[in-house]
């Protein structure tokens, strides 16, 4: 039995690992169209490589994939992080966890997880071959031709397709009759140019939420203030969950941020009142009453048109409620998108119908499955779409070669 897999990634790897390992009748060829495979893994995790995230419950995993948790439901019920960890640690490579769950590597080396991956698909007797990108695959009565950028061909009896989100890939899954969801960015920071942001690049606050003006979209976390607007893990959140949202809007949309989630909007003025009596001889801007940096506090002041010089007594009401406003729902302007380095997906690709999520082949078109990014699956940051590329891998690599006896 010919097996091919196209896409040398995360996918692809634990899909054609899966095959050889699971039946030795099938011989299974790894086609990369680039020089090098496991391009995406070399630089994930800023080149640690975030692996997996420890939640080890599948009811709770998919609450982090913005499309396609429903349908990694019943595949995380048989290869989710737990497994990811087994798989990686039977093959001499131990995981660490981090406070906020992401796992890596114990190396901090991306290039760890690509000798383990190269050096399993070696000894399951996988053959790769770089540079060997397929640009059609003609569907025949008993298997599939593959015919190559240099126009090549090759017979094959199943193919998984595991190309990420390249548009060829996604138009060789659409020609062979299926719809595609339309790709956009998941997972970006907010270009904000706001007087209120400017001087606080390095600012970062443990949690504020976010709301997108308009929409029904928030998201809580730590934030944190770059040089090109704001970051951090509720703006992560925030991008995946209204990435369509957010392309719709061309990027450009009204956030509101409360900068003290966790306070009671009331207690807070009351706290505030109490101190403008406390306090009053101090100025309002030194004197940062709240769980805030200094330097954030300082700027919403002044956004709330209080001066520097300004004490406590001589707050009036209406500057009063003016900060409260600013701490509480303050609106930014977002202009644009920016890239966060350590990790980004696209949204969209094969229609998740479209599979059949107990084998990840193709409903469409027997003996075709599907992998990874390639899918209309995407997570929020965190090790998430590196495990739903794992897990589909696997489950795909595993059935397609089941039952094969010659
Ligand atoms: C900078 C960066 C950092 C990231 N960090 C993390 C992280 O730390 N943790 C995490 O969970 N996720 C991370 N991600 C996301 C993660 O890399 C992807 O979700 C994952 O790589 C998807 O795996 P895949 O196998 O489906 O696709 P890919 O890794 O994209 O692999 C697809 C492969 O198919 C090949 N290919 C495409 N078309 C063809 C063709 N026609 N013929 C032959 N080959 C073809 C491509 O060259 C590519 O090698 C990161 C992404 C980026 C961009």
């Amino acid at each position: 039995m010919r097996i091919v897999v196209i896409g040398a990634g995360a996918s692809g790897f634990f899909g054609a690992i899966a095959a050889a390992e699971s039946n030795p009748n099938a011989q299974v060829t790894l086609f990369e169209a680039g020089p090098a495979v496991l391009a995406k893994v070399k630089i994930s995790g800023g080149g640690r490589c975030n692996v997996t995230h420890a939640c080890y419950d599948a009811a709770a995993l998919v609450q982090h994939y913005p499309r396609g948790g429903k349908a990694l439901r019943g595949v995380f019920t048989r290869f989710q992080p737990r497994d990811t960890v087994a798989w990686f640690t039977d093959r001499g490579v131990q995981l660490k966890t981090e406070p906020d769950g992401r796992l890596f590597p114990e190396s901090d080396d991306s290039q760890t997880i690509i000798d383990c991956l190269t050096s399993s698909a070696t000894m399951a007797g996988v053959k790769i071959k770089t540079q060997a990108a397929v640009k059609k695959i003609i569907r025949q009565d008993d298997g599939f031709t593959l015919v190559f950028r240099n126009d090549e061909t090759l017979e094959c009896d199943r193919v998984l397709l595991a190309t990420g989100s390249s548009a060829v890939g996604h138009q060789i899954a659409k020609d062979l009759g299926h719809t595609l969801e339309q790709s956009v960015p998941s997972l970006f920071t907010f270009n904000i140019r706001d007087p209120r942001l400017t001087d606080l690049p390095g600012v970062s606050v443990p949690i504020a939420k976010l709301k997108l003006k308009g929409t029904k979209l928030e998201q809580s976390g730590p934030l944190l203030v770059t040089h090109w607007g704001l970051s951090g893990p509720a703006v992560l959140k925030l991008s995946a969950w209204g990435a369509r949202t957010l392309h719709q809007m061309n990027y450009q949309a009204e956030l509101n941020i409360n900068w003290l989630p966790t306070t009671n909007p009331e207690t807070l003025k009351d706290n505030l009142i109490k101190v403008k009596s406390q306090l009053a001889r101090k100025t309002v801007a030194a004197q940062c009453p709240v769980m805030l940096p200094r330097r954030l506090w300082e700027s919403l002041t002044i956004a709330a048109g209080i001066s520097p010089e300004m004490r406590w007594s001589d707050l009036s009401k209406p500057m009063l409620n003016l900060l409260l406003q600013e701490l509480l729902n303050g609106t930014y302007q977002i202009s644009g998108k920016g890239v966060f380095k350590e990790e980004f997906v696209t949204c969209g690709g094969v229609n998740l119908k479209e599979v059949d999520f107990k084998t990840m082949e193709s409903r469409i078109c027997p003996g075709l499955y599907f992998a990874g990014e390639v899918l209309d699956i995407d997570g929020v940051t965190g090790g998430f779409n590196f495990q739903s590329a794992w897990s589909t891998g696997w489950i795909a690599g595993s059935e397609m070669v089941s039952g094969l006896t010659e």
